[in-house]
């Protein structure tokens, strides 16, 4: 046999594992020092009651001959289906056909399965800083080209930086495929309805695709930033949008999200058929957890462990205004993006900030090139360590 070589030509990205294992090691070194830990992209609040207690019918619904479920659809159970329809959508004035929407175990799947619907020779375009998986499925895919100092030849690279205001440039070239995330990993920033609207009037006239990726979807506060790229004129002809639970309640470890394909796509059917193929569907328990969340109680659950995570973005936000570094995101996301003082580099900046202060971040250069010279501090941590990394910042010598 021969294998995917596309594999080999993978770049080992160990950001998170570096900066797991460099915090590792200054904890081995320093046991009387507690490190605290402001780089971890993961959800760290317990899930909202309403959504236990759903789970834990539905695991009771599995116990019983006359409740017992075996398959559901491929595309995701009805219930759950509408819910998103009439909660998600509706409220939006986005009207979406339930078979438009396909239940998921997660976004990354997606993110990487939505790629096998488009050709080997589409031209791919990606936020950078970006979140890796968009850039490494298409490499896997063949669509990337080769890699040198700048970036695989095959994909344009679209920098979000403080000089443009984090708001990506239309493209100089044709590009097929476009990942857009918004409200953004890293940067926490947030496009407005009318910039993206130029991406979604681009799309149209180059008859591109956009695969939008909204994990960060409930975190939006400002009234000129769109819930969802439809809300937006023509979008439903040219935009995939990729949601999660996992963010936006806690679903991290359960497992569940939906993509939207609209039919004016064309590719509705296709995507259909390729579920049908490979993914025989979400877990019933968690799409009745996911089900949950729709409920007054389930709201109120996930929203107060929002709150809490945005309390945390705004004492690092304030304390990081206050010690006068450049800051960024933060109001519509849960990731603070900080411009490092006298241009250091990012991994300089980490490691002045672990040796220090004993806080660790995520160096901005990890996420794409025009990362360099910023680093990520995340807001979902407990108040008391996110708090006290705060005052321990202001000691550095800056
Ligand atoms: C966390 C995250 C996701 C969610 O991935 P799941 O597989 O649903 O857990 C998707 N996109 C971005 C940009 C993320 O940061």
């Amino acid at each position: 046999m021969k294998i995917n070589d596309n594999f080999l030509k993978l770049r080992d990205n160990y950001l998170f594992v570096d900066v797991m294992n460099k915090g590792n090691a200054y904890q081995a070194s320093h046991p009387e020092q507690r490190v605290l830990k402001l780089g971890v992209g993961d959800v760290t609040r317990p899930l909202p009651e309403a959504v236990i207690e759903a789970m834990h019918k539905a695991v009771t619904d599995l116990s019983h001959e006359e409740s017992f479920r075996g398959y559901g659809l491929e595309q995701g159970y009805d219930f759950l289906r509408h819910a998103v329809v009439e909660n998600d959508y509706k409220p939006l004035g986005v009207d979406l056909d339930i078979d438009e929407v396909f239940i998921s175990d997660g976004a990354g799947s997606d993110i990487g399965n939505t790629s096998e619907l488009f050709s080997p020779d589409n031209k791919v375009a990606v936020l950078d800083p970006v979140y890796p998986a968009y850039v490494d499925t298409n490499v896997i895919a063949g669509r990337a080209g080769e890699y040198t100092e700048q970036g695989w030849g095959n994909i344009v690279y679209l920098p979000c930086t403080a000089e443009n205001g984090f708001v990506p440039e239309l493209p100089q070239e044709h590009v097929d495929i476009i990942y857009l995330c918004f409200p953004n990993n890293p940067t926490g920033t947030a496009l407005t309805r009318r910039q993206l609207q130029k991406w979604v009037d681009y799309a149209l006239e180059n008859n591109s695709i956009i695969i939008f990726d909204s994990a960060y979807e409930i975190f939006i506060e400002d009234p000129d930033v769109p819930h969802s790229i439809y809300e937006l004129k023509g979008a439903k002809q040219v935009a995939i949008e990729i949601r999660s639970y996992s963010k936006t309640a806690g679903f991290t470890g359960v497992r569940c999200g939906y993509t939207v394909v609209p039919k004016q796509t064309g590719l509705q059917q296709m995507w259909y058929r390729r579920q049908c193929t490979k993914f025989n569907g979400a877990s019933y328990i968690s799409q009745r957890g996911a089900e949950a969340i729709y409920t007054k109680d389930g709201r109120a659950g996930i929203m107060s462990n929002i709150a809490y995570y945005k309390q945390n973005a705004a004492i690092i936000r304030q304390g990081l205004i206050d010690m006068g570094i450049e800051t960024y995101g933060g109001i519509n996301a849960p990731y603070i993006w900080l411009r490092t003082p006298h241009n250091m580099d990012s991994w300089a900046f980490f490691d002045k900030m672990l040796q220090e202060c004993q806080v660790l971040c995520t160096p901005g250069v990890g996420f794409g090139k025009s990362g360099q010279g910023y680093v990520r501090l995340s807001s979902f941590g407990n108040h008391e360590d996110t708090a006290e990394a705060i005052e321990r910042m202001k000691k550095l010598k800056l």
